[in-house]
């Protein structure tokens, strides 16, 4: 099976109506989209979603902000898609993400980055089981 990664648009994008702009930069790239969903998190599975980061001093607060707004989930597939993918994204810190990157250019903030993606092929997976019924990833070929 192709690679597959997760990627959330987080609620600041929502806020700053920027959610266009970064799934642009994905598509554009010639990334694949194969699901998506607009859906406000509980904070039970916004613990879920960041449960790598628990116990650390930014969890709590981090979780606060991924369930206060909306966001947008989507899935990303082809070879290489989750390295691409953190790359579109840019390091974690917008202050020190490379301009070009999303959190380059649009984010001065440690948590307020705008984007979250996969880091490897194990978290991708579990991370798209948690929103993503099977028979809710798309199966097309791309003219
Ligand atoms: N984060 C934060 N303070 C930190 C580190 C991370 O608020 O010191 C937030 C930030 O929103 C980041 C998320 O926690 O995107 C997850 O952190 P991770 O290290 O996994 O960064 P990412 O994979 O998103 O680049
Ligand atoms: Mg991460």
């Amino acid at each position: 099976m192709a690679e597959r990664t997760l990627i959330i648009v987080k609620p600041d994008a929502v806020h700053r109506h920027l959610v266009g702009e970064i799934i642009g930069r994905f598509e554009k790239k010639g990334l694949k989209l194969v699901a998506a969903k607009f859906m406000q998190l509980t904070e039970k599975q916004a613990h879920q979603v960041y449960a790598v980061h628990r116990g650390k001093a930014f969890f709590e607060p981090l979780v606060k902000f991924l369930s206060s707004a909306p966001i947008l989930v989507t899935v990303w597939e082809g070879e290489g898609v989750i390295e691409m993918s953190r790359k579109i994204m840019g390091t974690t810190f917008g202050f020190s993400a490379e301009p070009g990157s999303i959190r380059g250019d649009f984010s001065c903030s440690e948590r307020y980055n705008l984007v979250h993606g996969s880091d490897s092929p194990e978290s991708a997976q579990q991370e798209i089981e948690m929103f993503f019924k099977p028979n809710e990833i798309i199966n097309y070929t791309p003219n």
